[in-house]
């Protein structure tokens, strides 16, 4: 059976069955993503309903099995369609930015709320240090108009995508965008945000080669690698906190497995915090560490 005379249904289950027995993880799901793609960004709902029993397109036949052949070697489903959902909104990306993670959203969720809770008729200053494809400065550009935004990156290349998102979305003239290493672009000029936010790269990086091949071939090493423990960049970044105009009120960083402790402490000894607590993710691992400083 070629895949010219093939329904879509029939190629679905020719490339989920070949995926599979590659070894690729989710294949009949990765499968969905990548005939939505391939049929002009349509819905899975469309996909099931509308295409499911027409004949493959004729012209799409050949483009089809570059996808499928991309995947079959590894590389990542959101690569390939250059798209990740994020809170809800769409976001593009590319191999210059590492793939936006569900778990984060539980961080820009508990920004939201503290910055709500913290500034009820301000407009406080959030920062995003290593904003990658931006995710984290337009979702809460997008969910609350009256803040200030400002996001950092030291790529150029994930600078640019973090725009482009935030084009999409609308909210581009409302963030400040900075290239530089950390805080420094913050204290060059001054900035004095009230809520610091950071995803930085934090795995150890004695840990590449047990990460899976769609990460350790595909992501961008420096968005993933935190050094030895993979506590390098909390390291550099707290040590650069009082060099700021001032301590954030609010501080929310995501951090890898069993380093919320050690990224407390480390809080601790540059100043003093009303409150710091960690949220679980959906796995119950403590995932962000948010330290909260209201005596001012
Ligand atoms: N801030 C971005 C995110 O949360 C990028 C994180 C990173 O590259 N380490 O996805």
């Amino acid at each position: 059976m070629t895949t010219r005379s093939m329904t879509v249904r029939e190629a679905f289950v020719k490339a989920s069955s070949f995926l599979g027995a590659q070894g690729v993880a989710e294949a009949s799901s990765c499968t969905e993503l990548l005939l939505q793609h391939l049929l002009g960004g349509c819905s899975r709902t469309e996909l099931l309903f509308r295409w499911w029993q027409e004949p493959m397109p004729e012209e799409l036949v050949a483009t089809w099995d570059q996808l499928v052949a991309r995947k079959a070697a590894g590389e990542p489903v959101q690569y390939i369609t250059g798209e990740q959902d994020f809170f809800g909104l769409p976001f593009k990306v590319g191999p210059a930015v590492l793939i936006p993670r569900p778990e984060t959203e539980l961080l820009v969720e508990a920004l939201l709320h503290e910055g709500s809770r913290l500034f009820p008729q301000g407009a406080p200053l959030l920062a995003d240090v290593g904003t990658g494809s931006g995710i984290i400065p337009v979702s809460i550009a997008h969910a609350r108009p009256t803040w200030r935004v400002a996001a950092s990156d030291i790529s150029a290349a994930a600078l640019e995508m973090a725009r482009e998102n935030a084009q999409r979305h609308d909210v581009a003239a409302r963030v400040e965008w900075l290239e530089g290493d950390l805080l420094e672009p913050y204290i060059e000029r001054g900035l004095a945000p009230d809520i610091l936010v950071s995803n930085p790269p934090y795995i150890p990086d004695g840990d590449l080669p047990a990460l899976m091949p769609e990460v350790r071939l595909f992501e961008p090493h420096t968005a993933l690698f935190g050094g030895v423990e993979g506590l390098d960049l909390y390291r550099r970044m707290i040590s650069q906190l009082p060099r700021l105009p001032r301590i954030p009120t609010v501080v929310g960083f995501e951090v890898g497995i069993g380093q919320a402790e050690a990224v407390a402490a480390l809080l601790r000894a540059v100043a003093d915090w009303t409150e710091i607590r960690f949220v679980q993710d959906l796995q119950g691992i403590d995932r962000h560490v948010i330290a909260i400083r209201t005596d001012l």
